[in-house]
């Protein structure tokens, strides 16, 4: 190594303690648990968004916006069964679900789950551009902000899509100040997907800064993996499977669901009386194909939680960042080939 490049890297080195010293003093301690469940620990999130809205709008319905009462039947749903089991969750919100049914959003944030951001506009972030991105977060924000008065800290990607071409957005979270991100997901569906180093939450270290990613659970077996963390798979997989899988898919697995998932009805998606006979048969198609994934989430969510201490991710976040300012140096990372494209 030649001296001009090893000093480089003591430089670096100097940095990144100073600002790892500086974020840990910043370390609010009383989010902190002091007390451990014995039970092992998984995240439990919610997608919040209104199915009903994004399949309209694909299907070029010019009314995809309007409310219907099937977001608040599947909310309560929700709600109640997090009450029932005692748990509080990170609800990842959607811009758009946001501003149309905004004392939603007020309610579960009243009831104490922690409001994080799925964006605004639900576009795979794949497909954006830097500015595009910075602008959908902001967007997003505000309307959080707005309803329940705090800024989000946590992100999740539309469809998992900081993909193997949207490194750079890692970038984007960094500078709009977000704590940590929840979008790798190692599933075979995902095309391009980011492989993680590690199944369990690792830094991801940046020029500008570090974020936590807290990828969705995944079983590795043989080198294949078994996504196990989603309520679609769940509909597929016999529950053993499910739950040796979480205890295999590394620390604090995280969970995602959707509201739609815990609807008690079967799932129309209300197309406006103008929409054409071709608009019909593709909207019946979804509802079919999504109806079959959703069967058995509320069961399985119950047995999950008999197995797992379930924790929000302000909560995990909270003792990653208390684990890394008592060993700094000693937890996985990533911080390889996250440059944006020029
Ligand atoms: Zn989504």
């Amino acid at each position: 190594m030649s001296e001009e490049v090893a000093s480089g890297a003591r430089r670096q080195q100097a940095q990144a303690q100073h600002q790892t010293q500086t974020q840990c003093q910043a370390q609010p301690q009383h989010q902190v648990k002091t007390q451990r469940q014995p039970r092992p620990q998984a995240l439990l999130s919610v997608d919040f968004e209104d199915w009903h809205q994004l399949v309209r709008r694909r299907l070029g319905d010019a009314g995809w916006r309007q409310r219907t009462d099937a977001l608040p039947r599947q909310t309560h749903r929700l709600l109640a069964l997090f009450d029932e089991l005692g748990v509080k969750a990170t609800f990842f919100v959607l811009g758009i679900a946001a501003r149309a049914y905004p004392e939603l959003v007020e309610l579960i944030a009243a009831d104490g789950h922690e409001i994080a951001s799925h964006g605004d506009q639900h576009r795979p972030v794949h497909t954006q551009t830097i500015a595009e991105l910075s602008a959908d977060l902001r967007s997003a924000r505000q309307t959080i902000e707005q309803i329940t008065g705090r800024s989000p800290r946590g992100y999740r990607a539309p469809a998992f899509s900081i993909t193997q071409s949207a490194r750079w957005a890692y970038e984007v979270l960094v500078a709009e100040g977000f704590d940590y991100d929840s979008s790798v997901h190692d599933s075979p569906r995902i095309r391009r997907r980011i492989t993680p180093p590690s199944a369990s939450p690792h830094l991801v270290q940046l020029p500008g800064g570090s974020i936590w990613e807290l990828p969705l659970a995944v079983w590795r077996i043989g080198g294949m993996p078994l996504p196990v963390g989603g309520a679609s798979y769940w509909s597929l997989l016999p529950r053993s499977v499910v739950l040796g899988g979480l205890h295999r898919a590394g620390s604090m697995p995280a969970l995602y669901l959707h509201p739609h998932e815990l609807d008690p009805q079967p799932l129309r998606s209300g197309l406006s009386h103008s929409a054409g006979p071709s608009q019909r048969v593709r909207a019946r198609a979804r509802e079919l194909r999504r109806n079959a994934a959703r069967r058995r989430a509320a069961p399985i969510v119950r047995a999950i939680a008999q197995h797992f201490e379930l924790i929000t991710y302000r909560e995990a976040h909270a003792e990653l960042e208390a684990s890394r300012c008592a060993r700094p140096g000693a937890l996985p990372n990533e911080g390889e080939g996250l440059r944006r494209p020029l």
